[in-house]
């Protein structure tokens, strides 16, 4: 299943295709394990593997409520709902209007057109949608916001990178009855989190 969401799309299955979420300039190198740059302040669509190396561990599947921190290109938004079928939810929230913009022109296009996407600091959640199952956060940071601890459902699930000194760890956490459960996954290199729980706030 992730193979064939990584790989270009077959006809009729042009909404999966990762040139559709790419900024014209850069498409040629769609399929490289590199990241891009996206319209906005500090944004990369990710590398390729990056999605299945997140929502692999996160263990995102059908009927989830599923919220997304950092939507850069829309990618990773239009994969989720793919994952979470009709009877799920994609919520995605980007703090950068520019970045926001262009990932709602390519999941409009593409007819998407049922995920909310919300402009704004994502360290904070969206409340109005919570509790979510799944949570993803795309950018580094330096602790889980405590408000996305506090709208995950009982035994859900957060990834997200966590900066470690000069290293970004890929970190799950798990909510249990017992309190949360970490587990590191690998390295990784992420564009900071801005905003009230962001690198260089308090
Ligand atoms: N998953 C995306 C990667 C985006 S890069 C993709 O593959 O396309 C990280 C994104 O996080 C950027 O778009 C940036 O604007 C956004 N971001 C940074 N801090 C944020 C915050 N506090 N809330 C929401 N989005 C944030």
């Amino acid at each position: 299943m992730w193979a064939a969401s990584l790989r270009p799309a077959s006809p009729g299955d042009a909404s999966r295709a990762r040139e559709d979420f790419i900024p014209r300039a850069y498409r040629d190198h769609a399929y490289e394990e590199i990241p891009l740059p996206l319209p906005g302040e500090r944004a990369t669509i990710s590398c390729p593997h990056s999605y299945p190396l997140f929502y692999e561990p996160l263990g995102l599947g059908s009927d989830h409520r599923f919220l997304e921190v950092g939507v850069g290109s829309g990618y990773g938004t239009a994969l989720a709902r793919e994952v979470v079928g009709a009877r799920g939810q994609v919520v995605a929230i980007d703090i950068d209007a520019t970045t926001l913009a262009f990932a709602r022109q390519n999941l409009d296009r593409l007819g998407y057109s049922d995920v909310v996407l919300v402009h704004g600091d994502g360290g904070r959640g969206d409340p109005p949608h919570a509790p979510y199952d799944r949570i993803c956060i795309t950018a580094a940071c330096p602790a889980v916001p405590a408000p996305l601890i506090e709208q995950l459902a009982a035994q859900a699930r957060l990834i997200a990178p966590i900066i470690d000194g000069t290293r970004q760890r890929l970190t799950l956490f798990e909510k249990t009855v017992d309190g949360i459960r970490r587990r590191v996954i690998a390295d990784v290199l992420y564009v900071s989190l801005r905003g009230r729980y962001g690198v260089g706030s308090n």
